[in-house]
């Protein structure tokens, strides 16, 4: 029997934990048991009828055969003018790369960029992959926690506390995922004015839920409080959440040339161009009609007022009302202690989310997935009949606890 060597790359990661718990409650449906899973980060929207007739055109006009490494022409040109429009930045399209996704193109830009012990600071609650693709591409994650007092947000005190001169970057997500938190440009430029005395720190900003924001219009991006900073930062971003095309694989980066070349020569000898029908969706996606924008904004907005209002009425469980992303973060302090109908007592967020799967079948994430506990995430990206019925089964679940 051969025995497979695993690199010891990929044994100091984990699966994704959304992922795995979304296993979990699939094969428990799969069992026959009734699951409400509140677990995917995806729009639970189809995606626009103008964009996948885009794509079927562009198929059957014979797009069919490799792109341009960094991605088509058109679809640069269509990014650098979205930059424009939308975020007020100015991007050649030399300074543009398209990717499988913004996962792929996050972890390319980690894996062109840091040596051995590197530090990528990483403020906390976090999107989960940030930390294993650091340590994936042999950085150590450096996660720093924000409290729930200071809106979940990096304050300009931890950011100076955290760097070294090991730090090769800050990732900053805004909104997040899992909080919502976005930052405004003054607490863009409390960060920046730390930034200026650290020269070395490269700074990504993963922008992939930027019009998933309840007060409306585009999130306020770093380089709109903060232009000096052009050189050093990447802009990460996607048609995935905006659009509702998370199965197309569509997501880029903007940044400084000499970096974005660094990217193209990796993606030249890993994942080669991004799928060329996809390619041609998501050109049409920017391009298009924006109207399915504002329109699955306000039902997101209905489900978030109405989930949010709901978690707050059970006692033992709070949320702030999270300003963008499809996300509630679920405060659950209040029922570590409790003791169970079976009489275990809930000492971890991990407990209580394995007791409301087993209890009442709604499956949540852990806050320990995003580096802060006590709390669950929670996705209202689903119709609000279920989440609805969620919320009814939590409420009895938190009632069975003595
Ligand atoms: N960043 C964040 C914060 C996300 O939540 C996600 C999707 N879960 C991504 C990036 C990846 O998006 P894509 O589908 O473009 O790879």
């Amino acid at each position: 029997m051969t025995s497979i060597h695993v690199a010891e790359r990929v044994r100091r990661i984990k699966p994704s934990p959304s992922s795995s718990a979304a296993d979990r409650a699939n094969q428990l449906k799969r069992e026959g048991r009734s699951i409400v899973s509140l677990v995917v980060g995806e729009p639970d929207f189809d995606t626009p009828a103008h964009i996948r007739e885009a794509a079927a055109k562009a198929m059957n006009a014979g797009a069919t055969r490799y792109t341009a490494l960094p991605g088509t022409v058109e679809l640069r040109q269509a990014i650098a003018a979205k930059l424009k429009r939308e975020n007020g930045l100015d991007y050649d399209i030399t300074e543009i790369i398209v990717g499988n996704g913004a996962k792929s193109v996050i972890y390319t830009a980690l894996a062109a960029t840091l040596e051995p012990g590197d530090e990528v600071i990483v403020p906390a609650p976090y999107w989960v992959s940030y930390p294993d693709m650091v340590l994936a591409c042999d950085g150590t994650p450096v996660a720093v926690a924000c409290t729930e007092d200071e809106g979940f947000k990096l304050t300009a005190q931890k950011l100076e506390s955290a760097i070294t001169p090991k730090t090769r970057w800050l990732i900053l997500n805004s909104p997040s995922n899992p909080t919502g938190a976005t930052y405004s440009i003054e607490a863009y430029k409390a960060l920046a004015a730390v930034l200026a005395r650290h020269p070395h720190v490269l700074v990504m900003t993963d922008d992939i839920y930027e019009h998933i924001r309840f007060e409306g219009g585009t999130a306020p991006h770093l380089l709109n409080a903060a232009p000096e900073l052009r050189e050093r930062t990447l802009a990460v971003n996607g048609v995935s959440k905006t659009y509702a095309m998370t199965g197309f694989r569509i997501g880029w980066a903007a940044g400084p040339r000499e970096l974005i070349r660094a990217l193209d020569t990796l993606t030249s000898q890993s994942a080669g161009n991004s799928c060329s029908v996809s390619q041609a969706a998501a050109a049409a996606a920017l391009n298009g009609d924006q109207s399915f924008v504002a329109e699955s904004l306000a039902t997101y907005r209905e489900r978030r007022d109405a989930i949010a209002a709901g978690i707050n009425a059970i006692p033992g469980l709070s949320c702030r009302l999270p300003e963008g992303a499809f996300y509630l973060f679920v405060n659950c302090a209040g029922l570590i202690g409790k003791r169970t109908p079976d009489g275990k007592v809930l000492a971890t967020d991990n407990d209580v989310v394995l007791y409301l799967l087993e209890r009442v079948g709604v499956a949540v994430v852990a806050g320990t997935a995003y580096g802060l506990s006590p709390y669950f995430r929670l996705s209202i990206a689903t119709s609000i009949e279920i989440l609805n019925d969620g919320l009814a089964r939590i409420a009895k679940a938190v009632g069975d606890l003595a």
